[in-house]
């Protein structure tokens, strides 16, 4: 029997946007199985928490065949040994991405021979989004249609709402 092959399309997910959702699409096509998965570790201070950007893709992404969605804390490269995946994917979007992504590529093969890293490029009309620009868009009431899915404009919505910002410390 041919080998199952499990990618892992590791992110911080805060929030999921329509450019995630290119990239994971393209992904779980050239596998049998997609591990869509939110890191856990907070080297970013993320807006939603860990389980709420989990449900977040769950609702978003959770019904497309062959995706599963989880989270991780720890090594990217443990998490992926954990699953017995062979490929991780990563996104590019520009030069910008590019160093970044290839030390950290790097890094994880010297961690994890075996494992391989496939960058793939999104439809053009996402090059430009990023989950902190949506931030920025939805703190300011800006339109998101397009940027990202109804669900995650309305979690974005309730989170800039007045009363759920002056909630000291509380996150969406
Ligand atoms: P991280 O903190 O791991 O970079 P992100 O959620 O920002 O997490 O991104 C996860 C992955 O998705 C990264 O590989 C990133 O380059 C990619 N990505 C983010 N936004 C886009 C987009 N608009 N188009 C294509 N790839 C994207």
């Amino acid at each position: 029997m041919p080998k199952k092959i499990i990618g892992l399309y590791p992110g911080s997910f805060d929030p999921i946007t329509n450019g995630h959702i290119d990239i994971a699409r393209r992904a779980v096509k050239l596998c049998d199985e997609l591990h869509v998965a939110v890191v856990g570790n907070p080297s970013k201070k993320a807006l939603f928490s860990v389980e709420r950007r989990v449900e977040l893709l769950q609702k978003t992404m959770g019904r497309v065949p062959g995706v599963k969605i989880s989270s991780f804390n720890g090594l990217l490269v443990d998490y992926a040994r954990q699953l017995k995946a062979q490929i991780i994917f990563r996104g590019l979007r520009a030069v910008s991405d590019f160093e970044y992504e290839f030390q950290m590529a790097l890094i994880n093969r010297a961690l994890h021979p075996q494992i391989e890293v496939m960058f793939l490029v999104p439809n053009e009309k996402y090059i430009f989004l990023s989950s902190s620009s949506i931030k920025e868009v939805a703190k300011f009431g800006g339109k998101l249609k397009g940027f990202v899915p109804p669900e995650i404009e309305k979690a974005l919505r309730a989170a800039y709402q007045p009363s759920s910002l002056k909630a000291k410390g509380a996150r969406p």
